[in-house]
């Protein structure tokens, strides 16, 4: 897609944010979120759980959407999210829907700056490719037993990923609720190859790769630290492999930021509250 020349201003609550749980996560990895980014990005975030919580609900109200997928870890009930969270932004009217898991910062200046260098009405769907190569996958056409094979890119889940409304509202056939979980089954891929194989299978549209997007797939230790702040989303390794996490210095040891997300947001928004102080000179 053409990068827009002159820009018109694009708003934060222009962007819908859609942000994957579950209810075990709420405590251990989402608190952190509404603490660091998301208490910057409140009007653009949606949070997408699987059970009612209480306490999450009052921080975050209406932007808290319990999908009542069930609470596992399979193909279904992570396509049922998706396919909420794409009817949410459907019914929302906003101009750019991105998804993240809660594993994940987002950078919301940065993703606004990285949108408004397109035009929502365009086909756009942007993130991290998940392999070196596309993914080739048998379609099992509906009807007949015949199988076909396609091969196409996606953008990994993880690293999160954005799409246009201009490509969102041509992927309905597919991807409003009930269908999307049959393209998913047509294909028996996860959520977010399923995304690709609507965008360039089906559509014939094409995934526009973005070195900015960040998921624990990759060694994050390698982003040079004065990159790590441009960059629109980074992730963490999590307990399995706590060693990768990004490089940047500031006011907490990796004792007390594991994820180091308290660090980079507190180098974004030195203002915040908790943050450490220092001394003006
Ligand atoms: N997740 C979910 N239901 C589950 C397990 C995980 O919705 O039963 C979500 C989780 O909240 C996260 C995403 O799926 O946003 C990816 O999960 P995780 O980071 O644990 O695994 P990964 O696939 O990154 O290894
Ligand atoms: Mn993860």
């Amino acid at each position: 897609p053409a990068r827009l020349a002159t820009a018109p201003r694009l708003r934060p609550d222009d962007v819908f944010i859609a942000v994957k749980t579950t209810q075990k996560n709420h405590g251990p990895r989402l608190g952190l979120l509404l603490r660091t980014w998301i208490s910057r990005a409140r009007q653009q975030t949606f949070i997408f759980t699987d059970g009612d919580d209480p306490e999450l609900q009052l921080q975050g109200g209406s932007h808290v959407i319990n999908t009542n997928c069930s609470a596992v870890h399979t193909r279904q009930a992570l396509c049922c999210k998706m396919a909420v969270e794409y009817d949410k932004f459907i019914e929302s009217g906003r101009k750019w829907f991105c998804h993240v898991d809660d594993d994940n910062y987002v950078n919301p200046e940065g993703l606004l700056q990285l949108l408004s260098t397109f035009s929502p009405s365009q086909d756009v769907y942007l993130g991290r490719p998940s392999l070196d190569h596309p993914i080739e996958a048998a379609d099992r056409v509906q009807g007949g037993g015949t199988v076909t094979t396609v091969k196409f890119w996606f953008a990994t889940g993880g690293a999160g990923f954005c799409l246009s409304r201009g490509l969102a509202l041509k992927m309905s056939p597919w991807a409003s609720l009930g269908s999307f979980m049959s393209t998913a089954e047509r294909v028996r891929l996860p959520d977010d190859c399923t995304v690709g194989y609507i965008v360039e299978g089906l559509l014939g549209a094409r995934l526009l790769p973005s070195p900015l997007f960040h998921s624990h797939l990759e060694n994050l230790q390698k982003l040079p630290p004065d990159a790590v702040l441009q960059q629109v989303t980074l992730s963490y390794g999590g307990p399995e492999n706590p060693r990768n996490v990004v490089n940047v210095a500031g006011g907490f040891s990796l004792q007390q930021d594991p994820t180091r997300f308290k660090s980079v947001h507190c180098l974004l928004y030195p203002d915040t509250d908790w943050c450490p102080v220092h001394k003006q000179s």
